[in-house]
């Protein structure tokens, strides 16, 4: 049977595994969301493609006007040249030049429009994409306001698990007490575990008949012989 200090020690064990858990669980939201604020920037990275392509699309663009205004220049002095020159065959010959620079014009003109075209395109991906990217931080804006609320009900929590924690550490006789604190110094939470089967539930080993006999009886504290929890008899 349980006896009437281990019930209370059991009580203060509760509370402080309680505390203990939510003492875990704030000290990781700062990670937490950290981890979120680093997808918002993996986020806003993959923007970087989208604008790059409308750049380079735009250079494009203006690579080829100038090409075009180059050959309009050409167009143009080959066009007073033939108003200075006397021979037909220079005459001619200058005609010929202009043809093949007008028929470059339009070359560069069609490529032109497909750039133009091209730049539309890249426009419209990139709103897209801001659209999406847009949708995307908001959701994990939103996750990180939670985890502040979280982490603030949780502190609230954790600030009246240990005024219990206190109230239930009074109502154990010190010696419990005393024992609790030294195992759970070197011992991973529970310190006080049930025995089933003639097994300790903290370390899954088999203890000994005495041990067992003593939980028994629960006259007194009695600890595990392999892992040094204390261990109890549920009855
Ligand atoms: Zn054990």
């Amino acid at each position: 049977m349980l006896s009437p200090a281990l019930e209370k020690l059991l009580v203060f064990q509760d509370r402080d595994q309680r505390r203990l858990s939510l003492e875990t669980q704030i000290k990781h939201v700062p990670e937490e969301i950290a981890a979120v604020r680093r997808k918002i920037e993996e986020e806003k990275a993959g923007l970087e493609s989208a604008k790059l392509a409308l750049r380079e699309a735009e250079a494009k663009r203006k690579a080829l006007e100038t090409e075009i205004g180059a050959a309009e220049q050409a167009v143009a002095r080959f066009k007073t040249q033939q108003l200075e020159v006397r021979k037909n065959d220079e005459y001619q010959a200058l005609g010929h030049q202009i043809e093949t620079a007008q028929a470059q014009i339009g070359a560069l003109e069609e490529k032109e429009l497909e750039a133009m075209y091209a730049i539309d395109e890249a426009k419209k991906r990139l709103k897209e994409a801001e659209a999406t990217v847009a949708g995307a931080v908001a959701a994990h804006e939103g996750r990180i306001r939670l985890l502040e609320e979280k982490a603030a009900t949780m502190r609230g929590q954790l600030a009246e698990t240990q005024a219990e924690l206190e109230q239930a550490r009074t109502e154990v006789p010190p010696p419990a007490l005393e024992a609790y604190v030294r195992i759970a110094k070197r011992t991973p939470l529970p310190v006080c575990v049930p025995m089933r089967d003639q097994k300790c539930f903290g370390c899954h080993l088999k203890v000994s008949n005495g041990v067992q006999t003593d939980a028994r009886t629960g006259a007194k504290i009695v600890y595990c012989d392999n892992c040094g929890r204390i261990v109890y008899w549920e009855g």
